[in-house]
């Protein structure tokens, strides 16, 4: 982006998660609204009948301080909750509870690295609320346009993660957001998944001349369902600011949406502020009281985070800081590799890190484990590297075989034995192989001995054929120059 270099972009994410809780933010109903059927998990809380009353989920206020741990976040001792009054057919209160000017959490941070370089974005405030029902678009019912309403996620604990306008780029954006997906999954709040709406985020984008310090007019980015998207709509919305502004326009504060197919942001309303939804105290439930012991409580219960895992990664494993943070992005993937390494007879770090970043990332992107599984069970992929690390199958044949482990879910020493694939090292087997190999290909045998290198290279070939794949290449190769003498230098 050439004429990016005249401006800078400020880059703020709100991030919407779910949590993992197995009843309601304010009634007992189940938090199942993916295959429960329609409006099965309702009841007068969540459907806002006259009369019925809320009470605060405990775990969801947990979860949430968790997460505000995790993030370095302030606890202030007194919270409560709102209402943010607006109409939509999915809302059924009329108003959504959320917390206004009090939240649960505020002035964290978030440290990661982009090439290298270390970053740092604050976090304005983690708060709770509660998710929406979803409205489903029927096309024509009784001559009209009509839409049906699901209320199962309705009522659902939904959690908000502001961060400061600290970021830079969209590169900043998605690693940003990367790293606090992974802190999520870390602390056992969400699972991520972003293609189901578990996980959202909403990215706010303006840009400003280079060395200004006040900020410009800002965009709220929505519909982005997945890191790729979010990466996508700020590089579009940064070209296309710059552009209006080129142009002599001027930015109008509003929201847009983005539209995968064709890669565009479009507009979609203009900005809505904190008056219009006429904020005030949730008359239905009390303030709560966060004392110091409690706070003290959930500490104890947070995870070994991904920075604290991949620290341990490089020194306990001697793995590249590389390798430590693609392994710790998913909490699945970082458990998979440790169970790898720990499994019985165990195998090299640094072996299993390149399977699961190589081959095994090439069946099965590192991103969909966390909802597909991995390919295979961690003690498959260690007896592979053990069958191929003892010599008894080659790396060739390995990579043949953790395809077929992955389609069948076999173990790899039972396919081998099955297909008796074992790799044969014995000298008389493979004393016969080279013999008659050297006896069938007279010319390739005297052209070595004359002083051309690349002919040995096509006998070893030659005795692999034979022994189809069987054939230890190495001692091939020494069994062939103990017959032919030693040939050429370096041959
Ligand atoms: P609003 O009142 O519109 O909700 P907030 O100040 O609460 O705005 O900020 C909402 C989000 O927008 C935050 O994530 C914040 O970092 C981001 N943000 C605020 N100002 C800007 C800006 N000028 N450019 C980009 N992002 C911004
Ligand atoms: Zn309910
Ligand atoms: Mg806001």
């Amino acid at each position: 982006m050439a004429i990016a270099t005249r401006y800078q972009a400020v880059i703020g994410l709100e991030v919407h998660a779910q949590i993992l809780t197995h009843s309601k933010m304010f009634c007992g109903c189940s938090t199942d609204y993916l295959t429960a059927p329609p409006n099965a998990n309702t009841c007068p809380v969540c459907l806002a009948l006259p009369g019925s009353l809320p009470v605060i989920n405990r775990k969801a206020v947990e979860a949430t301080i968790r997460t505000a741990l995790a993030l370095n976040c302030e606890i202030p001792e007194f919270t409560k909750f709102d209402r943010k009054n607006y109409f939509y057919p999915d809302l059924p209160k009329g108003y959504q509870i959320s917390q206004y000017d009090l939240p649960l959490s505020r002035n964290g941070r978030l440290e990661f690295e982009v090439n290298g370089e270390p970053r740092r974005c604050g976090i304005t405030r983690v708060h709770l609320e509660e998710d929406t029902g979803k409205l489903l678009h029927a096309g024509e019912i009784h001559r009209a346009q009509s839409s049906l309403v699901n209320l199962n996620r309705a009522g659902v604990p939904l959690m908000e993660i502001v961060g400061e306008p600290d970021l830079r780029s969209a590169d900043e954006a998605r690693e940003y957001f990367t790293r606090l997906r992974a802190i999520l999954q870390y602390a056992g709040i969400n699972n991520g998944d972003m293609e189901s709406g578990q996980l959202r985020c909403d990215a706010n984008v303006s840009i400003r001349p280079e060395g200004s310090t006040t900020y410009g007019t800002k965009v709220e980015i929505k519909n982005m369902n997945s890191f790729r998207s979010v990466h996508r709509a700020i590089e579009f919305e940064i070209e296309r600011q710059v552009q209006v502004l080129e142009s002599g326009g001027a930015l109008v504060q509003e929201t847009r949406g983005w539209n995968d197919p064709k890669g565009v942001t479009v507009s979609q309303r203009s900005k809505e502020y904190a008056h219009d939804y006429r904020y005030f105290p949730e008359p239905d439930l009390p303030p709560l009281v966060v004392t110091r012991g409690w706070v003290e409580e959930i500490r104890r219960t947070l995870p070994e985070l991904p920075a604290a895992r991949r620290a341990r990664f490089v020194s306990q494993f001697e793995l590249s800081i590389y390798d430590a943070t693609l392994l710790t992005s998913s909490k699945t993937v970082a458990d998979f590799f440790e169970q790898a390494v720990r499994a019985d007879g165990g195998a090299p770090p640094k072996a299993v890190a390149n399977w699961i970043l190589g081959d095994l990332s090439r069946i099965r992107g590192t991103e969909a484990w966390d909802t597909a599984g991995a390919p295979l069970s961690p003690a498959h992929l260690a007896q592979l590297i053990r069958l191929i690390d003892s010599g008894t199958i080659s790396g060739k044949m390995g990579k043949d075989l953790l395809g077929q482990a992955v389609a069948s879910g076999k173990a790899p020493q039972d396919l081998v034995a099955e297909q008796g694939l074992s790799q044969v090292t014995g000298e008389d087997q493979l004393g016969a192989w080279v013999d008659q190999v050297i006896a069938e290909n007279a010319k390739s045998s005297q052209d070595f001995k004359g002083g051309k290198p690349q002919a040995l290279g096509f006998l070893v070939g030659q005795v692999m054929k034979l022994s189809k794949g069987r054939a230890n290449p190495e001692r091939v190769n020494a069994l062939l120059r103990e017959r032919l003498g030693p040939g050429p230098p370096n041959g």
